[in-house]
């Protein structure tokens, strides 16, 4: 099974190795073309405004905007995070308007600027994950049908999921976290070969068992 990476700019390589090393053959995407035969894509964490321009100037947001409509698991970290949000606080346009959240940039400011925390995230199960923040985005809006997967402690949201899209602030491929992705990849496997009763063939949200 073949996920893609958005490899235009930001964290490509990290993600692109953490894919590796649980299995999945990474596809570097830098043309619409490369989008063809894949069953994910992870837009990584780096200058929201950067990917925006990469973006329109190599023609990929229709293809991947069709990508995401067709179903296939989208994830984006930190600045994903930021291009997949349907708003963006501020005013700035969204780039992929896939996720009904409304996100804040850059929202801890300067003197939290950067930080790593142990968070619960009960999707991946009992071990909380290891999140790296780097110049993080907050989601302060959910729209319905956003599920969310972890807070920080003082209940602000850093991830969620509506259907086939998670959205997370932090960075989990700088800090040995292989779940994320792991999780990215059932749902990949789904909605490739989409089994009766599941959901990418119509049911509820993907079960993901013990396979995390
Ligand atoms: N601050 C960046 C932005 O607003 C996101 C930072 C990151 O991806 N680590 O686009």
């Amino acid at each position: 099974m073949r996920i893609g990476v958005l490899a235009l700019h930001g964290a490509v390589i990290e993600h692109i190795q953490t894919l590796r090393s649980i299995g999945v053959e990474p596809v570097p995407v830098r043309l619409p073309e490369d989008l063809e035969g894949i069953s994910g894509l992870i837009l990584p964490g780096g200058e929201s405004t950067t990917m925006r321009k990469l973006v329109a100037r190599w023609n990929l947001r229709e293809p991947i905007m069709a990508l995401a409509r067709s179903g296939a698991p989208i994830l984006g970290t930190c600045a994903g995070m930021i291009i997949v949000a349907r708003e963006i606080a501020g005013g700035e346009e969204p780039v992929f308007p896939i996720l009904d959240v409304t996100v804040e940039r850059n929202a801890f400011g300067r003197q939290l600027d950067s930080f790593e925390m142990d968070l619960a995230m009960p999707i991946l199960g009992d071990r909380p994950v290891h999140a790296i923040f780097i110049r993080a985005p907050i989601i302060e809006r959910l729209g319905p049908g956003v599920e969310v997967l972890a807070r920080l402690p003082d209940q602000r949201v850093v991830a969620v999921r509506q259907r086939n899209v998670i959205a997370i602030s932090f960075h989990p491929e700088l800090a040995g976290e292989t779940r994320i992705h792991r999780l990215v990849a059932t749902m990949a496997a789904e909605y490739a070969e989409p089994r009766e009763g599941t959901a990418a063939a119509g049911a509820e949200p993907w079960s993901l068992g013990e396979a995390l």
